[in-house]
């Protein structure tokens, strides 16, 4: 079932980035929460978030200043992780692939990518 943006109770991932659902982190500051895929779609696969609650990309653009802090997390982790050249994908809506109505970026790296992608 898809969750509106004020539908947080039920969210996923504020589940986990509040500690209700366990998670393998591999960041957190006090806006970012980061932690790995639980299936993962690359060698590393690496979830990035806004600790507040924005259901897509759409959404969180109203705090621009957030989503740089992001970009430039979701490059550092990739930088720490040894990845070189890697992916960020931000699938924003369900036609575009989104299943988890948290704001997410998805950080990919370590193998060959193809493109279009699917
Ligand atoms: P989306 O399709 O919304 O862009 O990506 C959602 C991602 O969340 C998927 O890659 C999926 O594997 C991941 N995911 C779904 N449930 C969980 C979970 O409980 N824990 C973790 N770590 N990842 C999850
Ligand atoms: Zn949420």
């Amino acid at each position: 079932m898809e969750q509106s943006s004020k539908d947080q109770s039920s969210c996923l991932f504020c589940k986990i980035v509040s500690g209700q659902i366990p998670s393998k982190k591999v960041f957190e500051d006090d806006r970012i929460f980061a932690f790995e895929d639980i299936n993962p779609q690359a060698p590393t696969h690496i979830l990035l978030v806004p600790k507040k609650h924005f259901a897509d990309l759409h959404d969180g653009a109203g705090d621009p200043v957030l989503l740089g802090e992001m970009l430039a997390r979701s490059a550092a982790i990739a930088h720490e992780h040894g990845i070189r050249d890697y992916r960020l994908v931000a699938n924003s809506g369900k036609n575009a692939g989104q299943a988890v109505f948290h704001l997410h970026f998805h950080v990919l790296g370590g193998r060959r990518m193809g493109w279009p992608p699917g």
